[in-house]
């Protein structure tokens, strides 16, 4: 293969001048979409394997866009990633999901914790500490209902920063979870000396987990390594019943997946929560 480098040079083909064209046309409808309340969160529920019960929440942000119509994150978190927008979309963020769970408890609809994702940006800005701090000031949330997913490749660098943050994070109070995780590139060395709460599988691992012997293995690792080290396991991507079975006769502790609920915008899911149902 080529050597990629200084003189490398790219093919110019009508698919890729479409395809930058969308991420200019995104990125300047993005940097609009705070201001014009575009954004709006869907909450997915996270079920306790052992009693059915939902105990918590990820928070999934979406954009409604008046001409592009419903953009999925998938499209549009890359591009605040690279302009930076993401700082701001990410306090807004866990803002909003601080306050909607408060709102929810003070509402008698239970003590659940909500999740949000941090991406690499908002690890590295100087104040997320007191961001993080002032939010739940600001809401009255209590910092154990309020979980950070972070993914592996914030550790990749360099590690001693990294530490020294998880660590302020973690004296909030507040629980802090690898999501994605078995789909980044550090070691695992990491999970020793950084104060995780939680383990989320990624979904890849769970789609073919009762075909595939390989994932199951990889799967039922993750389970034993994790609770021998004292942390949580959540599965995501859980779509039917034989993964969930097996799941849960694995001892896996909690799963998120459209098998239980897809993500639900807020009215939606303080429904559910009133109903209680169960898995
Ligand atoms: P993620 O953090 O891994 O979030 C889980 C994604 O899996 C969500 O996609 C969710 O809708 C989807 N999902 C949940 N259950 C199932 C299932 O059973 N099957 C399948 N096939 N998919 C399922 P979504 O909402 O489109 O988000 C995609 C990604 O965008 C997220 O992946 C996350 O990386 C990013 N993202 C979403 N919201 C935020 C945010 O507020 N901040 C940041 N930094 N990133 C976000
Ligand atoms: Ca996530
Ligand atoms: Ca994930
Ligand atoms: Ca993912």
């Amino acid at each position: 293969a080529k050597k990629l480098g200084r003189n490398n040079f790219q093919f110019y083909t009508p698919a890729m001048n479409e395809e930058s064209q969308e991420r200019v046309r995104i990125e300047g409808a993005l940097r609009n979409a705070l201001e014009r309340d575009e954004l709006m969160l869907h909450y997915q529920p996270q079920v306790d394997l052992a009693t059915g019960k939902i105990v918590g929440m990820e928070a999934l942000v979406r954009w409604q866009h008046p001409e592009l119509g419903m953009v999925p994150p998938t499209r549009f978190v890359g591009v605040a990633e690279e302009t930076g927008l993401i700082v701001q979309i990410g306090a807004w963020v866990m803002r909003t999901a601080a306050a909607q769970n408060k709102a929810w408890q003070d509402a008698g609809l239970g003590r659940l914790r909500v999740a949000v994702n941090l991406s690499a940006r908002q690890f590295g800005a100087a104040d997320l500490i007191e961001s993080i701090e002032q939010v739940l000031a600001d809401t009255g949330l209590a910092p154990e209902c309020l979980e950070i997913e972070l993914t592996e490749s914030l550790f990749m660098s360099d590690v001693t920063p990294a530490v020294e943050l998880l660590h302020r994070m973690k004296a909030l109070g507040v629980s802090l979870s690898i999501d994605d995780f078995g789909t980044g590139y550090s070691s695992l060395s990491y999970l020793s000396r950084f104060p995780i709460d939680v383990l989320k599988i990624d979904r890849s691992f769970v789609a073919d987990i009762t075909h595939d012997a390989n994932d199951a293995a990889i799967v039922t690792s993750i389970i034993a390594l994790a609770h021998n080290l004292k942390l949580s396991v959540i599965a995501e991507g859980v779509e039917t019943r034989e993964q969930l079975d097996y799941l849960r006769s694995h001892g896996c502790d909690e799963m998120q997946g459209y098998y239980f609920s897809r993500p639900l915008a807020a009215d939606e899911f303080e429904q559910l929560l009133r109903q209680q149902r169960t898995l």
